[in-house]
C-alpha cells in the first residue's frame, strides 16, 4: 500500500467507524456466532501473493464485526467498561502511524518527555500526593498495559526491596497477601514469580472489605511460622462488588509491619477519585499517606481506549534497582549521566507503546470538569438502576451498591403466608436460572458473581453512550427474566 492508497483507506476506515458508531445502538451487544465460525470464511493459510486492501477491509465488515461483542453498546453492563472515546482513538492511530518503541530517553525523547509530563496530571487529576509525581525526582508515573502487569510490577519490586533489606531471607519463604475479593492478578503474580499467596478471609458483613484485625492476625500466624510477608495487595474498589478495603485500618497495622509494601488496585474505581466527592470513602488520604504504589486503569473508567493502565509508586528507586538491567547497546548519554527517566527500566518489557499520546489527547479533549462529568454521570445512572432494584418485588441489592456498580439477585417475595422460605441452595438454583436467562439474550450483557457462596449477578454503568432510558430497559429485562425464572423454579 503507498501513501495515497493509504489516504484513500484511511478515509473509508474512518467513515466505516462513524457509521458503526451511528448504527451500534440497533446491533445486538451479544454476537449470534459459535465457537469457530470464524474458520469457515476465513482461509487457514495466508495467501501467497498480497490481496487488494479493499477486499481485506471487506472482509472485516463481513466476518469480524459480526462476531464481535459491543463493549461500547449502551447496554453493556457486564465486567467493567473498556473506554473508547474519538480523543483516544486518534492518539492510537498516531501512536501507530510512528510505531516507536521508547524504552529510553533517547530513543525518542517526547514519548518518554509526555508520558513523564501526562502521568503528573493523571497523578493531579486522581488527587494523588505531589510525593508520586514524577516532578518529584524521587516517586514517579508509569504506563502499564494493565492493572495485573502493574501489580506483577510492584511485586518484583517489593520483592527485590524486601531482598535488600533482608538478604538472609529464603525466597519459599516469602508471601504476598491478597484477599479472597482480589483479583486473580494477585494469584497470577504468585504463579508467575513461585511465590506463595496468602488469601485473607473477608465477610459478607463488612461489605467484603478487608479489616485490620484480619490482617493482623494472618501477619502473626505467619512471622510464628517463618514465612515472611512482603507485600499486600489491597483493593480500592473489587472486581465482584466494589468493596474497599480498610484502609485506615491497614494503614495501622501497617505501622507495625514497616517492610511490609502495600500496593493499592484501583483498576476502575480508581477514576472516580478525579471527583472531590469520592475521594473520602476510597480513602485517599491513606493511600496518599502510606501506600508504596498505586494503580488504576484509565482503559476501564477513564475514556482511554485499551490499554492504558496508570502505575505510581512512591520511590522510583525499587523500580530501578529491581529492574534496570542495561547491555552496552542500551547504553546512552542521558541515562549514564542520570538526567532521564528510561522508562525501560519502570516495566517488564524493553519495547513500549506511546500510550501516554491517548492519554493526553483524552485529557485534553475532555479536561478535568469534562472527565468529572462522564464519571458523575455513570454514577447516577447507577443510582438509577439502585432505586429500581429496590422497589422491585422480586429483585434485592446483595451488597451496598458500589460508584457505578451494582451487585444484585433474585429474592422473591413470598407469594403466600404459608409458603416456606427457600434455602440458600434453592436461591443459588433460581439466581442460575435467572443469569442463564439473561446470558441466553443478545440485546443486553451482564455478569455474574458469587460472595462467598452467595450467587449474584453485576451491573456496570461505563459505556459513553448509555442514558436513562437504557438503564430503565435494562431494569425492565432484568425484572422479566426475574419473573419468567421464578415461574419455572422448582423451590
Ligand atoms: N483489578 C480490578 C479491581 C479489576 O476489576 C480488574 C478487571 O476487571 C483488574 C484488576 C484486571 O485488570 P487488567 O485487565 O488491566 O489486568
Amino acid at each position: 500500500m503507498d501513501i495515497e492508497q493509504f489516504r484513500k483507506a484511511g478515509y473509508q476506515a474512518i467513515d466505516r467507524i462513524c457509521d458503526y458508531y451511528y448504527s451500534l445502538q440497533d446491533r445486538d451487544v451479544v454476537p449470534r456466532v459459535e465457537p469457530g465460525y470464524l474458520r469457515e470464511h476465513i482461509p487457514l493459510q495466508p495467501p501467497e501473493e498480497g490481496e487488494d486492501f479493499q477486499v481485506i477491509a471487506d472482509d472485516y465488515q463481513k466476518f469480524i464485526l459480526p462476531g464481535l461483542t459491543h463493549w461500547q453498546h449502551p447496554s453493556f453492563f457486564a465486567y467493567f467498561p473498556t473506554a473508547c472515546t474519538f480523543e483516544g482513538l486518534l492518539g492510537d492511530l498516531y501512536a501507530g502511524s510512528i510505531s516507536n518503541p521508547g524504552f529510553n530517553w533517547s530513543s525518542s525523547p517526547a514519548c518518554t518527555e509526555l508520558e513523564g509530563i501526562v502521568m503528573d496530571w493523571a497523578a493531579n487529576l486522581l488527587g494523588l500526593s505531589p510525593a508520586f509525581h514524577n516532578a518529584s525526582g524521587v516517586g514517579g508515573g508509569v504506563l502499564q498495559t494493565t492493572a495485573s502487569d502493574s501489580a506483577l510490577v510492584a511485586v518484583v519490586a517489593a520483592r527485590s526491596n524486601y531482598q535488600r533489606e533482608h538478604p538472609e531471607v529464603k525466597m519459599e519463604d516469602l508471601v504476598i497477601y491478597t484477599t479472597s475479593q482480589t483479583h486473580s492478578l494477585g494469584a497470577k503474580a504468585g504463579l508467575v514469580l513461585g511465590l506463595q499467596v496468602r488469601s485473607i478471609d473477608v465477610k459478607l458483613e463488612d461489605q467484603l472489605s478487608m479489616r485490620g484485625n484480619a490482617l493482623r492476625e494472618a501477619l502473626e500466624e505467619d512471622k510464628q511460622l517463618g514465612r515472611k510477608p512482603f507485600i499486600l495487595i489491597a483493593t480500592v474498589g473489587t472486581t465482584s462488588t466494589g468493596a474497599v478495603d480498610n484502609m485506615p485500618e491497614i494503614r495501622e497495622v501497617a505501622k507495625d509491619h514497616p517492610s511490609l509494601w502495600i500496593h493499592v488496585d484501583a483498576a476502575w474505581a480508581g477514576m472516580a477519585l478525579a471527583c472531590p466527592e469520592n475521594r473520602s470513602k476510597l480513602y485517599l488520604d491513606d493511600i496518599n499517606s502510606f501506600a508504596h504504589s498505586f494503580c488504576a486503569n484509565f482503559h476501564k473508567w477513564g475514556l482511554v481506549n485499551f490499554d492504558c493502565s496508570t502505575l505510581w509508586v512512591r520511590d522510583r528507586r525499587n523500580l530501578t534497582e529491581a529492574l534496570d538491567i542495561t547491555p552496552v547497546f542500551l547504553r546512552t548519554k542521558q541515562g549514564d549521566a542520570g538526567t532521564v527517566i528510561d522508562y525501560r527500566n519502570w516495566h517488564l518489557a524493553l519495547g513500549r507503546r506511546f500510550r501516554s499520546l491517548k492519554l493526553w489527547f483524552v485529557l485534553r479533549g475532555f479536561g478535568v470538569q469534562g472527565f468529572q462529568k462522564y464519571i458523575r454521570r455513570c454514577i447516577e445512572l447507577n443510582q438509577q438502576f439502585v432505586n429500581l432494584i429496590e422497589f422491585s418485588e422480586d429483585l434485592s441489592l446483595a451488597t451496598q451498591p458500589s460508584l457505578a456498580l451494582t451487585v444484585f439477585r433474585v429474592v422473591p417475595k413470598p407469594r403466600s403466608p404459608e409458603q416456606a422460605t427457600p434455602s440458600a441452595e434453592s436461591l443459588n438454583d433460581l439466581n442460575r436460572i435467572f443469569y442463564g436467562r439473561l446470558s441466553a439474550r443478545h440485546d443486553i450483557m451482564l455478569t455474574q458473581t458469587s460472595l462467598n457462596g452467595m450467587f449474584c449477578v453485576r451491573l456496570a454503568v461505563g459505556a459513553a453512550r448509555t442514558t436513562e432510558e437504557h438503564i430503565r430497559n435494562a431494569y425492565n429485562i432484568v425484572e422479566k427474566e426475574a419473573k419468567a425464572a421464578i415461574e419455572t423454579w422448582d423451590q
